[in-house]
C-alpha cells in the first residue's frame, strides 16, 4: 500500500526542511513519534552542537535538548531531546 508523504517547509526562507509519513506511534497524551523512521528525511535540517539542559521545574528538567535550526536560514525550528532520564526516556 503508497504511504502519503507529507512534507514541511521553513516558515522563513520556504527551504525544504523534511519529509515524514502520516504513521505516529502514541507515547502519551502530549507526546507522538513517527513509527517508519525511513520514511523520515530531514534534508533541510542543522541539528546544532550546543546542547543545553531542559529548564528547572519543567517537564524537560534533567533532559539534554540540542537546538534545531534551517541549513538556509539558521531560523530556530525546535529543540530535539537527545538525553533523558529513564523515567522520561519516551521524549528522545
Ligand atoms: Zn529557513
Amino acid at each position: 500500500m503508497a504511504q502519503e508523504l507529507f512534507s514541511y517547509s521553513c516558515e522563513s526562507c520556504n527551504t525544504h526542511i523534511c519529509t515524514y509519513s502520516n504513521e505516529w506511534v502514541e507515547i502519551s497524551e502530549t507526546y507522538s513519534t513517527y513509527e517508519n523512521p525511513q520514511n523520515y528525511a530531514e534534508v533541510g535540517l542543522e541539528r546544532v552542537k550546543l546542547d543545553r539542559a531542559g529548564s528547572k521545574d519543567s517537564e524537560l528538567e534533567r533532559c539534554t535538548l540540542r537546538p534545531l535550526r534551517c541549513k538556509r536560514c539558521q531560523t530556530g525550528l525546535g529543540l530535539l531531546c537527545v538525553r533523558a532520564p529513564e523515567e522520561k526516556k519516551r521524549y528522545q
